[in-house]
């Protein structure tokens, strides 16, 4: 890992994406209007596009083409990015996450209470 204070690497660049897109679900609006599904669309076409990573914003293009983005509530955004997730978690060989608790790790917290 590179240092805190250094040009963030694909590792940490895709640490602090992850954690930006994730926590963006978490407060997404359970009943969103047109207008907030229309603008959480709008925000991922241009991610996936200025993304500084070429290859990763590549294939996460090719991604929302194949599985179009899903944000008519705030539960079906956050699978559907927990699913885009995943997908980049099966390519580089890591360990799927349960999408089932993706609420418990970006919004409420562990229900042991671990995160205060
Ligand atoms: P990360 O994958 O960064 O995950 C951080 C934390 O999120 C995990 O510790 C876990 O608690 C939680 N988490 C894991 N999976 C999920 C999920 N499915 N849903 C909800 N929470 C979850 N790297 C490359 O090398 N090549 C690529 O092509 C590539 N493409 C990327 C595309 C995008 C859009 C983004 C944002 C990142 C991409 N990355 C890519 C970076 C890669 O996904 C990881 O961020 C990086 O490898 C660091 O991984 P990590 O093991 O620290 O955990």
């Amino acid at each position: 890992a590179v240092p805190a204070d250094c040009p963030a690497d694909v590792e940490a660049l895709g640490r602090s994406s992850w954690t930006l897109l994730h926590s963006i679900s978490a407060t997404y609006p359970v009943a969103p209007t047109t207008q907030e599904q229309s603008d959480v669309k709008s925000f991922l076409g241009l991610f996936g596009k200025l993304y500084p990573c070429w290859v990763c914003a590549e294939d996460f293009q090719e991604y929302m083409e194949r599985e179009k983005i899903k944000a008519s509530s705030r539960d079906e955004f956050g699978r559907w990015l927990c699913g885009a997730h995943n997908e980049v978690n099966r390519k580089l060989g890591k360990k799927e996450f349960d999408c089932n608790l993706w609420e418990e790790r970006w919004r409420t917290g562990w229900k042991d209470g671990r995160c205060g």
